[in-house]
């Protein structure tokens, strides 16, 4: 069953979400590296409903978006987190497309890359532990892999 996740959350709060979250050290202008407190808010974006900032010091535009994998595509706060918790979580791409009204090849596109990126930045030192317990085991499982498990239906219905 998908369920409407736009029409019960709040894009405003979702961008203030990934202010912190994308920018940890605070907001700045990527061409000067200005603070986002010393720009000036110049619109919301129509498709995707962030802020642009222009800024003071070299009137650059730039919206909590630019610099990620998320610039230029148009997506709403609210569709951003929504999409990373539905990766984090192993939710299946057809699915993450439905309920976020995305296309099916943005949703696969995106996920690809937040997957090279997060394979990327995993350390190259092995675990402490001798121990390796079943869910550090299949963490990194695939949709595919996925699909064949729960053949019988969708992932949500095992919950
Ligand atoms: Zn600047």
């Amino acid at each position: 069953m998908d369920f409407p996740l736009l029409e019960i959350t709040d894009d405003t709060l979702a961008e203030q979400w990934l202010h912190k979250y994308f920018h940890p050290h605070g907001l700045h202008c990527p061409r000067c590296n200005t603070s986002v407190e010393q720009a000036r808010r110049f619109r919301k974006t129509r498709r995707s409903h962030v802020t642009t900032y222009r800024c003071r010091h070299c009137d650059k535009l730039y919206t909590v978006y630019t610099g990620t994998l998320f610039a230029n595509k148009h997506l709403r706060p609210t569709q951003v987190i929504l999409l990373l918790r539905g990766i984090c979580k192993g939710e299946s791409t057809a699915s993450l497309a439905r309920e976020l009204e995305l296309a099916y090849d943005t949703v696969h596109h995106l996920r690809q890359q937040i997957q090279e990126k997060a394979q990327w930045r995993q350390p190259e030192t092995p675990l402490l532990d001798a121990v390796t317990e079943t869910d550090e085991m299949f963490q990194n499982a695939g949709e595919k892999r996925r699909k064949t498990q729960w053949s019988g239906g969708s992932p949500a219905s095992s919950c």
